[in-house]
């Protein structure tokens, strides 16, 4: 993960605005406090509910903080402690894993385990391969087959990854790791936990239409519009209480070639952009489970998804096939509510 991907973690969204829709007539009696900061980057909307506005001012400048902290720390290939990491993993002597990166890298291994492998940060090499980067992938032809196979071969893992204690030693000189689809998720619950020790109980951070939520808008659940891929809202869910709301799409990074579409979420058995999937929107409570589970369920599609979500623990799912059929969990359809007319919808078993 590189300066331009890190950022790509956090890139804004225009129709992001459209997350803090009030529930119409309904009056809201608690002080609300709204700011943007950049990170990584790129815009980050923070709403805070029910404290002064001095407090929340110092939250919003602690998590800008914070915030900072993780873009160095996170860097895949800068000199930083992940960039340190990955250039140390080529090595065959054990070494010490910076803490900034320690519990990326058990919930890394986590996640490759509960989803099979479709889950793999320890590809970044098979990423980058493919330019993805870089926030803006250029038109370009598909890596050559025979590079895509040769690191195939080498089937980089996290289970390649030993680590005890702090000590870190892998088996395999090709892992690289990019925490790219779930970095983003870790850093929201690193900041809500830091709102939560200020005594701040009801707030929202969205980060380019991800986001976590905890407690309400004073009284009324927070109202979240998850995108169309092809542009606009396609659905609105409400959400309070704890509850982290991720999407991972074919729109978010891509490149076209010779009419062809290669996108940024790459399964890990072929090498090549995952098929069968346009979106996925997962809401769980932690952020970095529900970013994870996003994009792992993007990669197994419309006919494995049941069983990953299942081992990931996941109950609500949104998945749009690249048919337009909405597949989900009917947990999940009893909370969406679609903006234009039903669209064809099939359901899973319960989960
Ligand atoms: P997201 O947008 O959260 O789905 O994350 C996509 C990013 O995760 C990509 O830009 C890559 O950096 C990385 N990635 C792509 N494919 C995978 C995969 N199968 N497992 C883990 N990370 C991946
Ligand atoms: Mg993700």
């Amino acid at each position: 993960m590189n300066e331009d991907s890190i950022r790509s973690l956090f890139r804004p969204w225009p129709w992001v605005l459209l997350i803090f829709l009030p529930l119409a007539a309904c009056q809201m009696d608690e002080p609300a406090y709204t700011t943007r900061f950049m990170a990584f980057g790129t815009l980050i909307d923070l709403s805070i509910i029910g404290v002064d506005r001095t407090t929340a001012e110092q939250a919003a400048s602690a998590l800008e903080q914070d915030f900072a902290f993780m873009h160095q720390a996170w860097h895949a290939w800068d000199p930083g402690p992940l960039g340190r990491v990955n250039r140390l993993i080529t090595h065959k002597e054990g070494f010490s894993v910076p803490p900034s990166v320690l519990p990326l890298i058990r919930l890394g291994k986590l996640y490759e385990e509960q989803s099979g492998g479709l889950f793999n940060p320890a590809i970044g090499r098979l990423i980058d391969l493919w330019g993805f980067h870089s926030d803006a992938p250029e038109c370009r032809p598909p890596p050559p087959p025979e590079a895509i196979r040769a690191l195939l071969k080498s089937a980089p893992g996290m289970s390649d990854l030993d680590l005890e204690g702090i000590m870190l030693r892998s088996r395999n000189p090709v892992v690289q790791l990019d925490f790219g689809a779930f970095g983003k998720g870790y850093g929201i619950d690193l900041a809500i936990a830091h709102l939560r020790e200020m005594g701040i109980r009801n707030a929202i951070i969205n980060a380019g239409g991800d986001l976590r939520a905890i407690g309400d808008r004073g009284g009324r659940p927070w109202r979240i519009a998850i995108r169309r891929p092809s542009g606009g809202v396609l659905a609105i869910v409400e959400v309070s209480g704890d509850e982290s709301v991720f999407t991972s799409g074919d729109y978010e990074r891509n490149f076209v070639y010779e009419g062809e579409t290669y996108h940024h979420i790459i399964d890990p058995r072929t090498g090549y952009p995952a098929k069968g999937s346009r979106s996925v929107t997962v809401l769980h409570t932690d952020a970095a489970t529900a970013d994870a589970a996003a994009t792992a369920l993007f990669v197994a599609g419309p006919e494995n998804w049941v069983h990953v979500a299942r081992s990931m623990g996941i109950k609500y799912v949104l998945l749009m096939d690249n048919t337009g059929t909405m597949h989900m969990t009917p947990a999940m359809a009893r909370r969406v509510k679609f903006m234009e007319q039903e669209p064809d919808i099939k359901l899973s078993e319960p989960l």
